[in-house]
């Protein structure tokens, strides 16, 4: 497994899966990092 990245992206709420999203069409390969247990568990899972 390549465990290379070109951006490493702090949190997977909605801005963070965002940032990850449009930069993966540009070709970038992200890893989104966050301290809970899955994404869209922070804030965004209130709205
Ligand atoms: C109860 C509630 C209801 C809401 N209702 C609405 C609504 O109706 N309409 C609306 O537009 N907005 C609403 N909002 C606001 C909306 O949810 C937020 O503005 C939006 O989700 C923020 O997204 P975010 O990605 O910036 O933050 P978050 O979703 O909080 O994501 C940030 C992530 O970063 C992670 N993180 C933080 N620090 C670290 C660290 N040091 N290391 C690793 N991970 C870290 C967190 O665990 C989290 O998963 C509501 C919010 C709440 C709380």
């Amino acid at each position: 497994m390549n465990n290379r990245y070109d951006a490493i992206i702090i949190g997977s709420g909605i801005i963070g899966c965002c940032v990850a999203y449009e930069m993966v069409k540009k070709g970038y390969k992200t890893l989104n990092v966050d301290k809970l247990g899955a994404a869209g568990m922070g804030s965004t899972s209130g709205s």
